[in-house]
């Protein structure tokens, strides 16, 4: 992957589109794969706002069922299913526990009736997808971090889970393969217009703050909560704010859904990477969006809700990393824009301005390939071209060809022949899919590379070198944050920061004082 900013003026394009999280990252793909010609833009790096702070989840949505959004879920199901099967080693199934106490706002038959419900909209054919009833004794053996005092039995139901910040930027790679111009620090800062229509943009390299003009017959803002900044999608929007904390570990290879005693709102505990994502708070937003963050009051909350299911407390000491995002939401009816954030729909919708620009207002991870197929149909017939999307079908470009078990399990004895264990070679296959084998050739020549990064988490230094030399990071926190998440997964000490910001600057050709500008821009995620 390279960062094409130099090549965006040299020709017309059919379809510009501004913002790289998630939504931006499948028109670009879906588009390129159409035959279109696309430049894509994001203002920061990819997936650097709330593609990289979602849940992780792909996901029906059981909760959506108790506001009776069967539409939503059944999409998003369907979405899962084709997800799992077009790229298994980015989306993998992910077990919930849900737990049945003596008192709760459910009670079991309400939940089988949901988990029922949810078992037939997904129409999944594989059979392990089903969910199941668990007595107490069974239930615990599955978590055994759960208070077990009133804890009558539990269910276990099927979703799937993914890295959301590797995902954006496979589906960039894949885009930028299919003949997309993709630039990150690159920010959209003038929307131009000829004859009252939409017609190109001025954009900023947000790296020499050098401008130009791209010239596009399409536009389409993917700018998430950006949004909320300008006429005239302002209008269209409404914003909430999640946040997430990562915890010690507590659970095997299943997450929990649990409902917080304080508001009986739903929240999760998720295995990632080996440790807890704890999240996730669902307040409205009405600060900056360019400086959301995890205050007290969330952290407070989601301790407490956890604190109400474990056995071992947690406390403020054991927080390891936090982060938050923004949720857009199509701005509700007039009477019903009080309800709280979470009775809000989390359903999607495409604007077009006046001008003939358009605006991708709300949605989810789970469910933004269809919708991103939607904006491609749009611009389509905007532009006369009948091409139907591939992306329904493709595998995905880091995914490999043969049967995914076989490929797994012949990759993970290579890398055990190459000295990976057995943790890190499987977090390696599901981050880089078939791009493993790069990886593996580094270690032929160099066997230290096999060796983890840190001693507590699953990541070899060959991984990182394969992210600095590939996947168009600028920044350092580029690195540690999207494509190798250690500055959420673990307190790096400033020794640790320097030593791989060494052997990144190495890569990247960053000199003593780019060095120091890197390390100083990671320094407010790092231990004191
Ligand atoms: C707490 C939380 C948990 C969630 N969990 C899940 C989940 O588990 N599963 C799920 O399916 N969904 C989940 N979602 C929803 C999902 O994360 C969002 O729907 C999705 O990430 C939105 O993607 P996006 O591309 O619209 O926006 P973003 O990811 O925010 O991307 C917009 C991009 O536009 C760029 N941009 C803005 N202005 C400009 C400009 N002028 N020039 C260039 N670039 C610009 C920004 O820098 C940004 O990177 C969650 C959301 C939240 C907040």
């Amino acid at each position: 992957m390279k960062r094409d900013f130099a090549a965006l003026p040299q020709q017309s394009f059919d379809l510009l589109v501004c913002g790289g999280g998630i939504y931006g990252a499948w028109t670009a793909y879906d588009a390129a794969l159409r035959g279109l010609s696309v430049a894509i833009v994001e203002q920061n790096d990819w997936a650097g706002a709330t593609s990289s702070a979602s849940s992780k989840l792909i996901h029906g949505g059981l909760r959506y069922l108790e506001t009776y959004d069967f539409k939503l879920v059944g999409k998003s199901l369907k979405e899962r299913t084709l997800l799992l099967h077009n790229a298994p080693h980015r989306v993998w199934p992910l077990r919930f526990g849900v737990p049945v106490y003596a008192q709760q706002r459910l009670n079991r038959l309400q939940l089988k009736l949901g988990l029922t419900l949810y078992d037939f909209l997904a129409h999944d054919p594989e059979p392990g997808m089903q969910h199941r009833y668990f007595n107490a004794e069974k239930f615990t053996a599955h978590f055994p971090a759960l208070a077990g005092a009133s804890l009558k039995g539990g269910f276990t139901y099927a979703d799937a889970q993914t890295d959301d910040a590797r995902l954006v930027l496979e589906l960039i790679a894949g885009a930028q393969q299919a003949g997309a111009h993709c630039a990150n620090y690159c920010k959209l800062v003038q929307l131009l217009e000829t004859g009252g229509k939409a017609s190109g943009a001025i954009v900023r390299d947000q790296l020499t703050q050098t401008k130009l003009e791209i010239r596009a017959k399409q536009i389409v803002f993917t700018t998430g909560q950006w949004l909320a900044e300008e006429p005239p999608s302002r209008a269209w929007c409404r914003l909430a704010k999640g946040v997430h904390l990562l915890m010690p570990a507590v659970l095997n290879d299943e997450a929990l859904l649990l409902t917080a005693q304080a508001d009986g709102r739903v929240f999760f505990m998720i295995p990632w990477y080996g440790l807890t994502l704890l999240g996730t708070t669902d307040t409205d937003f009405t600060g900056d969006v360019d400086t959301v963050r995890a205050d007290d009051n969330d952290i407070d909350y989601l301790l407490a809700a956890a604190n109400g299911y474990l056995k071992t407390p947690w406390s403020k000491a054991d927080i390891i990393g936090r982060f938050a995002g923004v949720r857009v939401f199509k701005q509700p009816a007039k009477t019903a824009s009080a309800s709280s954030p979470s009775a809000v729909s989390r359903d999607w919708e495409l604007k077009t301005a006046a001008n003939g620009a358009h605006y991708a207002i709300g949605g989810k991870i789970t469910s933004s390939r269809q919708d991103a197929a939607c904006i491609v149909d749009t611009v389509c017939a905007q532009l006369g071209v009948s091409q139907p999307c591939a992306t329904q079908h493709n595998r995905f470009p880091w995914a490999p060809q043969e049967a995914f078990p076989a490929w797994f399990a012949a990759m993970q004895s290579r890398a055990a022949q190459l000295g990976i264990d057995p943790e890190c070679a499987k977090w390696l296959l599901h981050r880089h899919g078939t791009q493993t084998t790069g990886i593996f050739r580094s270690i032929e020549t160099d066997r230290s590379l096999a060796q983890r990064i840190v001693p507590s988490l699953p990541f070899i230094t060959a991984d990182l070198m394969h992210c600095a030399t590939n996947e168009m990071a600028v920044h350092l926190d580029d690195l540690l944050r999207r494509r190798l998440p250690l500055l959420i997964l673990t307190h790096l000490t400033q020794e640790q920061l320097q030593r791989i910001a060494l052997q990144a600057g190495a890569v990247l050709q960053w000199d003593d004082k780019r060095m120091q500008d890197e390390i100083e821009r990671c320094t407010p995620w790092i231990a004191p």
